[in-house]
């Protein structure tokens, strides 16, 4: 992209504040956080409900950002860069996007539908590569926002596009509509998703089918009632089982085989896949082959070859305390801008590593293609590049610190775990490259039992808790308990690029972990320990003071290390009853503190003992009542203006109006509220995951397990799974009481709970060793979990042995 910005001036209908209008623009970027963003870069500062780019705009401009597309032109900043001002600065980008895309004439392929919309794209990017020069949305770029940024990547060299689109409400679909403009249109089923955006379901397909509005033709299962609603000048080509009436009849011969039967052709296709959706999905890239005219051959080929799609960058432990960003199934020059963004936010050390193929599909002559990677490279600040293929062995050589090896086979018998220690590596590579082979060698070995965390789930259940909240109210968020058994690093990096206000952490040790990983922001030490001040105070800790012993200790040794003002935080007890300051010692508290300048009080306040118990309102109110009066009376006698907080994840649900200054939100970050309402609201955060080791038939009579405990009474099958209650799994949720699922069906535990795994009855389950099989997440949530055992989720969450270990993934 190279335009000039007076030229996107009138397109995006924006005032112009600024000195030069000539200058180019050659990259869009929406994220602060990018080490992509250069004076180049033209800047959307986007505001979600409870995001504004523009907070970011003096940091940006400090980093050589210049042009900024604005919705206010920041006062203190307007002589500083140029100001493109606008009404709303996403109708801006998505205005500026269809412009763009008006640029090129090639076709471009429109998918929507309910599931499967980004397996068909990744499989139609594979099966028409050989063919074309191909852009495509970037992992599931889908939304609002992520059409407009997934179209902005076209450039001269393509010649086919193939874009997703998803919405959730009515009117959305018209905006992504003008900006894919697809040549060709993709249906892929119509399943129940997002339903509550829509008064009925002939609605939500009528909004999907405005992708379609000035579109070809139209790829879908035979269906009258979607036909019904699509223009009658629509052109259709359709697919249906066994249903001589549509374009293409599919029957099924075998588990694996199809045979397709177009007018009076007639040929089958082994497919590589036994599951239904896979199914549609490897029928639906059918049609697109067929519709592009390829001939049986091609098409059996390269049906045989499709492969499950893995969209996640995950990030994982790697030994000698590396941390892998795994994204080895893909090497495109786009995917690589999101992966080294990606490598940015999530690198836990300042060393960083690439490992990387050769790269394809970019439509570019090689010498240009590698000429810009080296440059991404180089803007990335990545240390160290391993290059594993022939042509990134050519053209990367001279990047400082460069090695290359011809292939993985290479490069695995050169290199091991020992060469790197104490930085990030991302390992990014195209799939015939199986650079899974060096993850497996890199990544720390532990069971193959995995807690995932869904940093997506987390800034949506951050989210939803400010939407509770007025604009001004502080947010702190408790990381406690290793981030309530979630990980801490990642998610105080997340929270820290959100901008919350303070972290709170049980002892100084886990805040010492978190200033040694890079975060900066305020932490409150909730339990400080007399023998820890001193290294609190080393590191930029602030503890509570909930006793005068405590506080007469602190100031002691803020007199000895010559500190002023050091933040404290006072701990009222108005009701808990187990740590802070009575209204009989507020007078004590006072005469500490008055006058004394070696700490200053941040803030004021008191922990709620029942705000999830409705029958305990009452006392709830009272405790609150107990804090208004109790706090204003310190702030009186001390002529102090600290922040004053009271509610925790329930207290922010059920007492919003008494939300003070800040709020401290906890489990409700996690995905768990302790109401069912509240829960229909958040997003499933850990997802506890294994595999099946073995599978046993188990005849009438015979047992499974300790003690004999379970006995069949029909031939049952069984499976065991390496997971039990040294892993954090209550020995009591086992004998039946409980489930987990495997392929979104019910196995339910047999026997006891043993220390290392369990076993579970898959009798009526299609099911294989290996299979994934989930503990809990969306199905079984933990709730249900901790209901059947009589605890807490806080409990599960907290108690996830620290063996499993945490994976960390975007979607
Ligand atoms: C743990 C904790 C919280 C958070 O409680 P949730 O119920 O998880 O929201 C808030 N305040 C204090 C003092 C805590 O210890």
């Amino acid at each position: 992209m190279s335009l000039p910005i007076q030229n996107i001036i009138p397109v995006i209908h924006a005032k112009w504040f600024g000195s030069d209008e000539t200058c180019l623009i050659d990259n869009v970027s929406i994220d602060s956080r990018s080490l992509q963003n250069n004076n180049g870069t033209l800047f959307f500062a986007l505001v979600g409900q409870h995001h504004d780019g523009h907070q970011y705009i003096s940091e940006l401009i400090a980093t050589g950002v210049q042009h900024f597309v604005v919705s206010r032109v920041p006062e203190k900043l307007s002589d500083k860069a140029n100001f493109l001002l606008v009404n709303n600065t996403l109708e801006a980008l998505q205005q500026f996007a269809a412009y763009y895309r008006k640029q090129f004439d090639f076709p471009i392929i429109g998918i929507t539908g309910s599931n499967g919309k980004t397996i068909v794209k990744e499989w139609l990017n594979f099966l028409l590569s050989p063919e074309y020069n191909i852009i495509r949305s970037p992992k599931s770029y889908n939304s609002q926002v992520g059409v407009p940024l997934s179209v902005i990547g076209i450039n001269e060299r393509h010649n086919l596009g193939i874009f997703e689109a998803g919405i959730s409400l009515v009117g959305e679909m018209e905006k992504l509509s003008a900006i894919i403009q697809p040549t060709l249109g993709i249906l892929t089923n119509i399943g129940s998703a997002h339903n509550e955006g829509f008064a009925s379901e002939e609605e939500k397909i009528s909004e999907k089918l405005k992708l379609f509005k000035d579109a070809e033709a139209v790829i879908l299962r035979k269906n009258v009632k979607v036909e019904a609603l699509l223009s009658p000048s629509q052109k259709t080509f359709t697919w249906n089982y066994n249903d001589a009436s549509a374009d293409v009849s599919i029957s099924k011969k075998g588990a694996s085989v199809l045979e397709i039967t177009q007018k009076d052709h007639r040929f089958s296709v082994e497919i590589p896949f036994h599951d239904k959706a896979s199914e549609e999905n490897t029928i639906t890239c059918l049609m697109v082959l067929l519709h592009f005219g390829y001939d049986q051959k091609t098409i059996q080929e390269r049906i045989a070859n499709l492969y499950p799609v893995e969209m996640r960058l995950q990030v994982k432990n790697g030994n000698n305390n590396c941390t892998i960003i795994d994204d080895s199934y893909s090497s495109d020059y786009q995917s690589l801008k999101i992966a080294l963004d990606f490598l940015e936010q999530h690198k836990t050390h300042q060393k960083k590593t690439v490992i990387l193929s050769d790269i394809f599909q970019s439509g570019f002559p090689v010498e240009e293609l590698y000429a810009k990677v080296f440059r991404l490279l180089t803007h990335n600040k990545i240390d160290t590049v391993i290059g594993i293929g022939e042509s990134i062995g050519t053209y990367l050589k001279d990047y400082p610190n460069f090695k290359s090896f011809a292939t993985t086979h290479d490069f695995l018998s050169q290199f091991n775990s020992e060469h790197f220690s104490n930085e990030t590596i991302l390992i990014k590579g195209a799939r015939s490259f199986q650079f899974e082979e060096i993850v497996v060698v890199l990544e720390e070995k532990t069971h193959e039992t995995v807690l995932e965390i869904n940093l997506n789930a987390i800034s949506h259940n951050l989210n939803y808790y400010k939407s509770k909240l007025k604009p001004s109210t502080k947010m702190m968020v408790m990381v406690k308990a290793f981030g309530y058994g979630s990980g801490s690093f990642e998610i105080a990096k997340l929270l820290a690029h959100h901008k919350v206000d303070y972290l709170g952490v049980a002892f100084a040790d886990e805040g010492i972990a978190l200033r040694n990983a890079g975060i900066t922001m305020p932490i409150i030490v909730m339990n400080p320990e007399n023998t820890a001040f001193s290294a609190m105070v080393a590191y930029n800790l602030e503890p509570e003071i909930y006793s005068a012993s405590v506080l007469k200790k602190f100031i002691v040794l803020a007199q000895q290390k010559n500190l002023s003002d050091y933040p404290i935080h006072l701990k009222l007890d108005t009701g808990m009853h187990r740590l802070g300051f009575e209204g009989k010692d507020l007078d004590e508290l006072i005469g500490l503190l008055k006058n004394n300048n070696f700490v200053s009080v941040k803030s004021i306040f008191s922990h709620l003992s029942s705000s999830d118990v409705p029958e305990f309102r009452d006392f709830t109110l009272e405790q609150i009542q107990k804090f208004d009066s109790w706090s204003s009376l310190l702030i009186k006698e001390l002529n102090i203006a600290p922040i004053r907080h009271i509610l925790n994840t329930s207290g922010i649900y059920s007492f919003a109006e008494h939300q003070f200054d800040m709020v401290r939100l906890g489990i409700g970050l996690y995905g768990v509220g302790n109401d069912p309402e509240e829960m229909t609201h958040l997003e499933n955060v850990g997802t506890l995951k294994t595999i099946i080791l073995q599978i046993k038939e188990i005849a009438v009579g015979e047992s499974v397990g300790y003690s004999r405990k379970f006995r069949a009474t029909v031939p049952t099958r069984t499976a065991t799974i390496p997971i039990g209650y040294a892993d954090g799994i209550p020995r009591s949720w086992g004998n039946e009481k409980g489930y987990v699922t495997i392929n979104h069906q019910k196995a339910r535990i047999v026997g006891n709970i043993c220390m290392d795994m369990l076993m579970i009855d898959v009798t009526n389950i299609d099911c294989r060793e290996g299979d994934t099989v989930i503990v809990f997440g969306k199905s079984p949530r933990v709730t249900e979990l901790a209901d059947v055992v009589g605890t807490i989720a806080y409990e599960i969450l907290t108690s996830i042995s620290h063996r499993v270990k945490r994976v960390f993934y975007k979607e």
